[in-house]
């Protein structure tokens, strides 16, 4: 049976705020360069087209983590099951994320990224659900706020389904 998915955001509208991020970032790293740190594999598309809209100078890594707990709630316990090709010491890192839910992943990938030298490490999430929120994680960008639902979609998946949709949807409760 398949899901009925309801569309959060369309892909305009995802779009359109994807230039709008890329263009404030672009002023405010205004004479530096800016290393994107995209996390595995959520924020994949975002993170390319993040990338296509920053005018200044852009290197890229990419990094894969998994966090310890059942299916649907982060531990706090995260584990690196891909860590970073190239070191970021004295480097302007922007970490770009699909969604901050609880902050228990960011939180730890984050204090762990500051401990390794880099000039900053800032955080960009396409969506934030500050509803659900355990731990405090500062984030410098978001794209969409969103209520504390499921979203499938621009990356986001569903036992490995729909990242490939270019929107951003709520799967219905009750329909899978
Ligand atoms: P946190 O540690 O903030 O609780 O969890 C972050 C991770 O949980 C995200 O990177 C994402 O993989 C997953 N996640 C949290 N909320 C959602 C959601 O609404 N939809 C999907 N597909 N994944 C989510």
């Amino acid at each position: 049976m398949s899901d009925k998915i309801s569309v959060l955001y369309t892909e305009d509208e995802v779009n359109a705020r994807i230039r709008e991020l890329g263009e404030q970032i672009s002023r405010d790293y205004a004479g530096k360069s800016i290393h994107l740190i995209g996390i595995l594999k959520g924020a994949t598309f975002f993170t390319c087209e993040l990338a296509k809209r920053i005018t200044i100078p852009v290197t890229m890594d990419f990094m894969s983590v998994s966090s310890y707990g059942d299916s649907t709630e982060s531990s706090g316990v995260v584990k690196i099951n891909k860590d970073l090709d190239d070191p970021i010491e004295g480097r302007e890192v922007l970490v770009v994320e699909d969604i901050v839910d609880t902050g228990n992943t960011l939180s730890y990938l984050l204090d762990n990224l500051q401990k390794r030298g880099s000039s900053s490490v800032k955080l960009c999430a396409l969506l934030d659900k500050p509803e659900r929120r355990i731990k405090d994680v500062k984030v410098d960008y978001t794209g969409f706020v969103i209520p504390d639902a499921f979203v499938v979609g621009y990356g986001l998946d569903y036992a490995q389904k729909y990242r490939n949709l270019p929107y951003v949807g709520i799967v219905e409760p009750g329909m899978e």
